[in-house]
């Protein structure tokens, strides 16, 4: 797999694209006349200068905020990297403060895998990105909101809106009006802490309303995701996974059988475990 990409979305948007090999997400940064929004912190100081680097040839406004979509290493570890205040969401704050009082050592990290604290795989990725579990480094943030905060950049807007859902219940997405621009974060993704990975037919309903709340969008950008969507690919997805809640309240296992495709059998089996999870 390549390194990331810098790659413009939209007018004021750029987007710089994940990394699986140590699970680097997406970062974004809006991109003002008078100031720069960026939505993700990444996983690392390194992840974090690679963007600000990639971003350089465009002679960015000053950085108003570096904002997180929620708590998880990946997409807040590379905070203390933004010469920019932190903006979260309440329980984003409390949740990377508390990352923050933990012991990252190897022990540590070991022990709290045993005791499902941890995921293995993040464990294993953190790996990736800090060999030897070397300068790992959690900046808390700064500012704090509940519901929604609004960034005026010069010319451009950057709205981070609490939605909730299964994944993490702190997770935020970022919406750009004037490009018609939406920030996903990892909301639509099911609940990986806990016994086992899963959605909740609730839990997913209710991120997917919000989302809902924010069409049309002309581009959608995925915490994980490979190609950036359009609104007929979000459109498409977001009936998708509406249509893998009916079927599974409906059917029960008996969904399986309605697949139509690898990525609607994977939504129905995840749905299923939430009732075992
Ligand atoms: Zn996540």
């Amino acid at each position: 797999m390549a390194d990331s990409r810098l790659e413009q979305v939209a007018d004021h948007v750029w987007w710089f694209t994940p990394d699986e090999r140590s699970d680097r997400p997406s970062l974004v940064a809006v991109l003002g006349e008078r100031q720069t929004a960026v939505v993700d912190a990444g996983a690392s100081a390194a992840h974090a200068r690679a963007f600000l680097d990639a971003l350089a040839p465009l002679e960015p406004a000053p950085l108003r905020a570096v904002a997180l979509t929620h708590w998880h290493w990946d997409h807040s570890f590379g905070a203390g990297a933004y010469d920019a205040p932190v903006v979260a969401q309440r329980e984003t704050a409390a949740e990377v403060a508390r990352q923050a009082s933990l012991a990252w050592d190897e022990t540590s990290l070991a022990e709290r895998v045993r005791t499902g604290a941890e995921l293995e795989f993040c464990a294993d990725m953190l790996h990736v990105e800090y060999p030897g579990l070397a300068g790992i480094e959690i900046a808390l943030p700064h500012e704090v909101f509940d519901a929604e905060l609004t960034l005026e950049l010069g010319g451009v807007t950057c709205r981070l809106v609490h939605v909730g859902g299964d994944h993490a219940a702190d997770s935020v997405v970022a919406h750009i009006p004037e490009d018609g621009v939406l920030v996903l974060g990892d909301c639509h993704y099911p609940r990986l802490y806990a016994s086992r990975e899963h959605y909740t037919p609730d839990g997913l309903r209710s991120v997917l309303v919000r989302l809902r709340g924010f069409t049309p969008v002309r581009h959608v950008i995925e915490g994980h995701g490979e190609e950036a969507l359009d609104a007929v690919g979000f459109a498409s997805q977001l009936a998708r996974l509406e249509g893998a809640i009916d079927r599974v309240e409906e059917l029960g296992e008996e969904a399986i059988g309605t697949a139509t495709s690898d990525d609607d059998r994977e939504t129905l089996e995840l749905l299923l475990a939430g009732f075992q999870a």
